[in-house]
């Protein structure tokens, strides 16, 4: 049985006010208890993940986790600027977002990228987020399916058997930050396709990794996505901020 897991993406917001507040008011909301078989995390900017592991520690929280937004492709260097995965490990770090399409958009990261760092993530003994996705136009015109697979296939290349250690976020572009959720069906029609992909190369892999759904997800839409077979919890962008409307999501 793969857990429900829920990771919040803070992209470049917060401050070290608000993380404070952000905490506390998650560690009351959590203190009660959380469903059974989940998992949920946290990634906040680089310069924010030592006060918030502090924070997390000081609040006891043992259902939170801290994960980064990104990691570099090298281990260590004349890399300026770039954060390596075994730093983010010492922070505490135990998920690491790879591939997000803001990286891919403003960074030009391409897929040989991402695996290079999902492999930096994996080597460092955390587990990197995959994000893969369409664009509106790659959807309109029919192509979905084929894109994202082809962003599968390209990981399955490197990664190999150790997928089995990862997580997939299905983050369709057009739905990152628009308030256009994909539907529920939609979601869960990409999914199958990814795992079913996975199945063809292995299929312990494909049964065993986790795919999550990422894009506008929020807590009048997670309990229906949450719902489908083979969605195993969201990535979420913008709702995470609003530290009670992640919990909503994580109670979902
Ligand atoms: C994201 O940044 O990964 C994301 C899914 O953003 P949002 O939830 O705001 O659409």
């Amino acid at each position: 049985m793969r857990p429900l897991i829920v990771i919040g993406n803070w992209k470049m917001n917060g401050s070290p006010d608000s993380n404070q507040d952000w905490i506390k008011t998650v560690a009351r909301g959590m203190e009660s208890g959380m469903p059974s078989g989940r998992k949920f995390a946290v990634c906040p900017p680089f310069p924010f993940l030592s006060q918030c592991a502090a924070l997390i520690k000081e609040h006891s929280l043992a259902f939170l986790s801290l994960g980064a937004q990104d990691a570099s492709a090298h281990i260590s260097g004349a890399y300026t600027g770039e954060v390596a995965a075994s730093m983010l490990k010492e922070m505490a770090c135990q998920y690491v977002i790879v591939g997000h399409s803001e990286r891919r958009q403003f960074h030009q990261e391409v897929d040989e990228v991402v695996a290079a760092k999902a492999l930096q993530v994996l080597d460092a003994g955390m587990t990197p987020v995959i994000c893969v996705g369409e664009t509106s136009d790659e959807r309109n015109s029919g192509r979905a399916i084929e894109v994202v697979c082809g962003q599968i296939a390209k990981q399955v290349t490197v990664l190999q058997d150790r997928l089995v250690d990862c997580l997939i976020a299905y983050e369709p572009v057009w739905a990152i930050g628009t308030g256009k959720v994909a539907s529920a069906q939609v979601a869960q029609d990409m999914h199958h396709a990814i795992r079913q992909q996975l199945g063809e190369f292995n299929e312990d892999v494909a049964s065993h990794v986790g795919i999550l759904y990422g894009g506008s997800v929020k807590s009048d839409n997670a309990v229906e996505l949450f719902a489908m077979p083979d969605i195993d919890g969201g990535l979420v962008g913008g709702a995470s901020l609003n530290p009670q409307e992640f919990l909503a999501i994580c109670k979902a």
